[in-house]
């Protein structure tokens, strides 16, 4: 594209020399610079361009000798033509020649000024043009822009709004926002009405890495709440590195509303930080998934309230059913066997009747706390109602079984619960029953199997785990688990 002509730009002369050039340079005045060049000295294309000279006054001889082999700046100067009174060239010539105006004898001032009013004149319309297509092209560059950001935020929306799942929407951001910047992990925290938070980590970091997001998380939440949350859970996002650095490093913090009420943060960890433009841009993606990542939120809220026991926090009676008959088709079908417990606090109505009822409440949450602090976390912990608890063990063999059985009897027994001052002892006692692959079962048959195990052990005199199975099954495994545990 042209380059603006200045009132700066030079005029120059080619071939002209004697009284013409004398009177061009006396008309041009003292503001342009007038340079002249012998026809051997044609400036070349590079001197063009750098003088951006606003015309090019030439003679006949100068023109014909350039004729055979123009310079490529000579198509598209502006220049003017100078003529003798011998060498007049016609007015068809001149205009194939594409000059402005051919300069025939005498050469008054007046013509000189003309032509070169012409020259400024033509050379403003070619601004005019110039500035024009600049704006035409940055608005066309504007509207890809804005089509390319259009389309990247719907194509996020649409994956997000493809699941309930908020650890596997925080995991799609990830990968989404990946394609326009160098993120790395996406944490999320949010909360409910509820003081308690829900917090969500990448699941392959490190110990380190997860314990320092952690603190860093609920440091977020009480910041942006007013109040540290009461207690937390802690979700697993698909992907995270090993080796990824302890400390979160550099975050973009985006807050979550909806209806102008805080619901969460994100928090993107990204390897550089990002331009104001980016990080607009990546907000602005973010807040247009709030509603959605609220919606998934509450799901999550709701079927926990749904599957979990209210005093408890254990899943209960109908998330076991599921969870039991889900369990038996899975092993069935890999040919593995698993064991279930059902464990019952002893004399438990003499806990609520000695102590009352407040207390009983805070002894139940203190076994089931224990059971589940005694667990592994592949295992199925249940509130199966009152004062009984279910327990699936998957892949799980019966001497195993029976020494984690034991763990869990004596966790509970170990328990030192004050309530008012008083100590209040609690006992449990387990019925433990295995499903073999090759045996015909039923979720149904296992729990009054495992029932009747756990009748046998409160005959037996109670805090002892029994187990239903054949005597030799029985010996064998409690042999096992003796010597094992010795
Ligand atoms: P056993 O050793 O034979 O199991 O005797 P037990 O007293 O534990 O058994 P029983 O079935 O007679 O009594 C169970 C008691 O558990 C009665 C009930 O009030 C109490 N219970 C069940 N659910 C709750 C609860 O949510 N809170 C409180 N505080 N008590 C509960
Ligand atoms: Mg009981
Ligand atoms: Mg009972």
């Amino acid at each position: 594209m042209r380059k603006s002509a200045k009132s700066s730009s030079p005029i120059w002369l080619l071939g002209l020399a004697g009284q013409p050039a004398k009177r061009i340079r006396l008309a041009a005045g003292e503001d342009l610079d007038v340079r002249r060049f012998d026809v051997r000295d044609t400036p070349s294309q590079t001197d063009y361009d750098r003088a951006d000279p606003l015309v090019v006054f030439l003679d006949v001889p100068a023109w014909r000798s350039l004729q055979a082999a123009p310079p490529a700046w000579f198509k598209t100067a502006r220049k003017v033509l100078v003529a003798s009174d011998g060498d007049l060239p016609g007015h068809d010539e001149v205009l194939a020649g594409g000059f402005l105006a051919c300069l025939a004898p005498p050469l008054a001032k007046a013509r000189i000024v003309a032509a070169i009013k012409a020259a400024r004149d033509t050379a403003g319309v070619f601004e005019d043009i110039a500035k024009l297509l600049g704006e035409a092209q940055r608005e066309r560059d504007h509207m890809a822009q804005e089509n390319g950001r259009l389309a990247f935020f719907q194509h996020m929306l649409a994956r997000a709004m493809s699941t309930l799942d908020l650890a596997q929407i925080l995991a799609c951001l990830r990968e989404d926002l990946g394609l326009a910047f160098p993120v790395s992990e996406v944490l999320g925290v949010f909360w409910g009405l509820s003081a308690e938070s829900e917090i969500f980590l990448p699941d392959g970091l490190s110990v380190q890495a997860k314990a320092a997001r952690t603190d860093y998380l609920l440091d977020l939440a009480s910041r942006l709440r007013g109040a540290p949350p009461s207690s937390y859970r802690t979700h697993p996002v698909p992907g995270g590195d090993e080796s990824a650095p302890a400390e979160p490093g550099r975050a973009l913090l985006v807050p979550l509303r909806v209806e102008d009420k805080p619901f969460g943060c994100l928090s993107v960890l990204i390897h550089r930080d990002l331009a104001k433009h980016e990080q607009e841009t990546a907000r602005e993606a973010l807040n247009q998934l709030a509603p959605c990542v609220k919606h998934s939120l509450d799901y999550l809220l709701l079927k926990r309230r749904a599957d979990r026991d209210g005093l408890t926090g254990l899943y209960n009676r109908r998330s076991f059913d599921a969870r039991l008959d889900q369990e038996l088709k899975r092993h069935i079908r890999h040919k593995e066997g698993f064991v279930l417990l059902m464990a019952d606090l002893d004399h438990f109505k003499a806990v609520n009747d000695t102590h009352g009822h407040l207390a009983g409440d805070a002894a139940l949450k203190h076994a089931a706390h224990a059971l589940e602090s005694g667990l592994r976390s592949s295992d199925f912990l249940a509130r199966y109602g009152g004062e009984e608890f279910a327990v699936i063990l998957p892949h799980t063999g019966q001497s195993q079984a029976w020494m984690l059985a034991e763990r869990l009897r004596r966790r509970v027994s170990s328990i030192t619960l004050r309530y008012a001052g008083r100590m209040i002892p609690l006992t449990i006692s387990i019925g433990m029953t295995g499903f073999a692959p090759g045996q015909a079962a039923t979720p149904a048959s296992l729990v009054a199997q495992a029932d009747q195990a756990l009748y046998a052990a409160k005959l037996a005199g109670r805090n002892r785990v029994s187990i239903a199975a054949s005597r030799e099954d029985a010996r064998e495994a409690a042999q096992a688990g003796s010597l094992m545990a010795g």
